[in-house]
């Protein structure tokens, strides 16, 4: 690890499910030369091993206990994106299935789960350089980093883009469905007690609805250059 990456502050990105939060994070640390963490699959990793174990998630416990008997790393694919490994196991592939989504926010509200994650985190971050996104990196993971951005959008937008995903995928899924379960997820990660997801306040906040992908990695762009 280089000592002049070790110097070059972390830049936190929250928003909802499906903001454009990992897409965008990804141009943008690919931009400026950073990498790149997507905290939402550590949570989804604890969420898999869970279900693999057989773990009841309402079971806090069982789940605590789960998580943290679980090895995992996260690293960074040729393609700027990350991959993670369970036990041993790739299992970035399971991810994003509709079972994880069902379950990850009952996962991620367990406190010694995020106790874990957050650990592991801030220990990524201390390598420096790192474009970090998440729902909680501005306002508990990273409250140091100089530039917090808060990406929205529509939860109708999000569920399009998220419905496309699964379309393109070859995914027979109903949008509905997908809308409803967006909601579900968006009311339970901003009203849980342990670290809702809401902007820091000294975040900025950048509305995707109208922006195409690259339009949001410029306006980051412009923002970062404003405080260099
Ligand atoms: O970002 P993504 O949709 O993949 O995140 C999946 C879930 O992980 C979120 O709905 C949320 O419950 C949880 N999460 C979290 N804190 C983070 C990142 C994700 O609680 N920093």
């Amino acid at each position: 690890m280089s000592e002049t990456r070790k110097k070059q502050p972390p830049i936190a990105i929250d928003g909802p499910a499906v903001s454009g939060k990992s897409s965008v994070g990804k141009a943008f640390a690919s931009r400026i030369v950073y990498r790149y963490l997507d905290t939402g699959l550590m949570y989804r990793a604890a969420t898999w091993n869970a279900v693999q174990n057989g773990v009841d998630v309402s079971d806090l416990e069982s789940v605590a206990a789960a998580t943290a008997e679980m090895r995992f790393s996260v690293s960074e694919t040729g393609t700027g994106g990350n991959s993670i490994l369970v036990n041993d196991e790739d299992v970035t592939r399971h991810l994003h299935s509709v079972s994880v989504d069902a379950v990850v926010s009952a996962v991620s509200a367990v406190g010694r789960v995020r106790e874990i994650m957050v650990a592991e985190q801030r220990r990524l971050a201390s390598e420096g350089g790192v474009v970090m996104v998440g729902r909680d990196i501005g306002t508990v993971v990273l409250p140091e980093a100089p530039l917090k951005i808060y990406l929205t959008a529509t939860a109708r937008t999000r569920a399009e883009r998220r419905y496309k995903d699964f379309v393109s995928a070859g995914e027979d899924v109903d949008f509905e469905e997908i809308l409803k379960s967006m909601e579900e997820r968006d009311r339970a990660d901003s009203s849980r007690a342990n670290s809702p997801l809401r902007p820091a306040e000294d975040a900025k906040v950048v509305d995707t609805d109208q922006l195409t992908m690259d339009e949001v990695v410029d306006c980051l762009f412009e923002l970062l250059e404003g405080i260099i």
